[in-house]
């Protein structure tokens, strides 16, 4: 897969620190970005819509579309089976368009080290207050569930240093701010901009 004049992103955090929401916000205010659309063998959630939140699948179906080697990267979180579609971030690259996605660090881990020119980004809560605070706020999970996100956010979030950004999602609004200073320094970089304006360049410099 070669990237042109796009980049593809990973964002990964734990449950919590308000990924989704950030990246909801980033694609408001970057529309050029593409925000890819996983596959994924959990329940649906009250509120969700197939094809729109994710793409959801029995464990059969999943499998043979692995076996088919249709995902770019895929992992189990919380017992449930997650992947990235090949083909889209493949079309999307392709058309030269910056996609994004929101999957964990094993994922992140993956697409990493197939593509090393993709940039991975991290978001850490400010705190554990601030995590636990936001997974009750959210209504979607029991006590139970709580407890268990919160144990497991601890491992996950160590995961961060592999990432090349990290932004601590406390103000929002600032937060937002960090995504888009990294989303738009990548498409600045000087070998996307030659590949984007060669035609401008070539008039400019003979
Ligand atoms: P949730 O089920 O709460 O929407 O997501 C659970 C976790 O799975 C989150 O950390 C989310 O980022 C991750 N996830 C969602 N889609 C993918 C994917 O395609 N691949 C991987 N590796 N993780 C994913």
């Amino acid at each position: 897969m070669q990237a042109q004049s796009g980049t593809l992103f990973t964002i990964s955090a734990p449950s919590g620190a308000g990924k989704t929401s950030l990246v909801r916000a980033l694609v408001d205010a970057e529309p050029s970005l593409q925000v890819s659309v996983s596959h994924t063998t959990r329940p649906i959630r009250p509120g969700e819509m197939d094809g729109v939140n994710y793409h959801f699948c029995d464990r059969p179906a999943f499998e043979s579309m692995l076996a088919e080697s249709a995902f770019l990267e895929h992992a189990e979180v919380f017992g449930n089976l997650y992947g990235t579609s090949q083909h889209f971030v493949e079309e999307q690259l392709a058309a030269d368009a910056d996609v994004i996605l929101e999957i964990d660090w094993q994922g992140a881990r993956q697409v990493k080290n197939l593509l090393p020119a993709s940039c991975s980004i991290f978001v850490l809560p400010p705190s554990e207050a601030a995590l636990r605070e936001r997974l009750s706020q959210r209504g979607q999970d029991d006590e139970d569930t709580i407890e268990h996100r919160m144990a497991a956010a601890e491992s996950e979030m160590s995961h961060y240093v592999e990432a090349d950004y990290l932004v601590i999602n406390d103000v929002f609004e600032e937060a937002l701010l960090e995504l888009q200073a990294i989303v738009r320094s990548q498409r600045l970089q000087t070998h996307k901009q030659a590949h984007r304006h060669a035609a401008q360049l070539g008039a400019l410099l003979g």
